[in-house]
């Protein structure tokens, strides 16, 4: 507490990252990161946009990744708008079409930078239960509400919600937008994006942080009709016109127009899931149904707490969320096919002692 802070300043609980320590080296499985390098396109781009052009601004409508974004979706430029990581996307969405008197709904147990933008900007909210499988009860999302938030696989349960729930929950909300963030998409559902010419209340938020390996550069993209579009570039412009600097739109542009590439590294990262999840099985884990770069797991002897303090002294770094509901499991992100390996016997010696 500071006594200079303002009253926003001092009422925040501020989102709470995974960690990225320094102090050994660690199988990193705790951020839902890509283990493979981002496209060798990705990285030429950038190299040649480091030049003497960054002495001027960017383009602040980030216009060439806007324009990879539609070509890749079969979008018009103005239903696209791209920003700093989907993070940044979602804060100007929650400030654009939410109001301070109307709660706005979202999962019990779902990602927590919700919560933080709720308090931020003061608008109320009503968390939606998960059934006991963790799956998404899409009638609970047609209630009143001031809008809808839902990743879509969900995170950190990896649970999808087929099209037909979300095409539900649009039809019962038409007044209000709905937001699916699909930071995991790619990884085995199928994407809202077609929905978009038949809901003006749709937006969508996908970003380049996991499936396109690209966490580092902070990038990311929303799609929905003109007018939400529009109105993520009014808040955009009434904070900070240039969220995205020179490197980041050559390395995302080229990221999106490297189709091949892609399809070969989300490939390898569900082939990966699917093997882990066999062999979790074998060693009496539980996992939920997976369509993301991560498994959400539990076992039936040893608590999921012990689990991750164990596998952090054995150099291996999982998530454990100590909330209700879900302190007896584990996220875990698909990293390649020797971390798994790694990790895999970690756990069966700790299981078997
Ligand atoms: C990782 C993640 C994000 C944030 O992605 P960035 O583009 O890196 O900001 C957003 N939503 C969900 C559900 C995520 O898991």
């Amino acid at each position: 507490m500071s006594r200079y802070w303002s009253k926003v300043t001092a009422s925040l609980t501020p989102y709470v990252p995974g960690e990225q320590p320094k102090d050994r080296s660690y199988v990193k499985l705790n951020t839902n990161e890509c283990p493979y390098p981002p496209s060798p396109r990705v990285l030429a781009a950038i190299k040649e946009a480091a030049n003497a052009d960054l002495r001027l601004y960017p383009d602040p409508n980030g216009t060439a990744f806007k324009e990879a974004v539609a070509r890749y979706h079969g979008l018009s430029a103005d239903q696209v708008f791209v920003g700093n990581g989907s993070d940044e996307l979602l804060a100007f969405a929650f400030l654009a079409f939410f109001d301070p008197d109307r709660a706005i709904l979202f999962p019990d147990i779902t990602y927590s930078f919700y919560k933080v933008y709720a308090g931020l900007y003061r608008i109320p909210y009503t968390c939606v239960p998960l059934d006991d499988a963790f799956r998404v009860p899409v009638e609970a999302f047609l209630a009143p509400n001031g809008g809808v938030v839902l990743p879509n696989p969900n995170a950190p349960t990896a649970q999808y919600v087929p099209l037909g729930g979300i095409r539900e929950i649009l039809e019962g909300n038409p007044d209000r937008v709905v937001i699916i963030d699909e930071a995991y998409i790619d990884f085995g559902g199928e994407s809202a994006v077609p929905l978009i010419r038949e809901y003006p209340n749709l937006l969508v938020i996908q970003t380049l942080s996991k499936s396109r390996s690209l966490a580092g550069l902070r990038t990311g993209f929303a799609m929905g009709s003109a007018e939400l579009i529009e109105g993520l570039r009014r808040i955009k412009d009434s904070f900070n016109s240039y969220t995205l600097d020179r490197l980041a739109l050559a390395g995302a542009a080229a990221a999106l127009e490297d189709e091949e590439y892609f399809a070969d590294i989300t490939r390898r990262v569900v082939r990966t899931r699917e093997e882990t999840v066999r062999q979790l099985n074998r060693l009496g884990f539980q996992a939920t149904d997976s369509k993301a770069n991560f498994v959400f797991i539990s076992h039936p002897d040893v608590p999921a707490r012990n689990l991750f303090q164990e596998l952090r002294q054995a150099g291996i770094l999982v998530r454990y969320f100590d909330q209700p509901r879900i302190d007896n499991y584990l996220r875990v992100s698909i990293g390649t096919d020797e971390e798994m390996n790694l990790f895999l016997q970690a756990l069966k010696s700790i299981v078997n002692k």
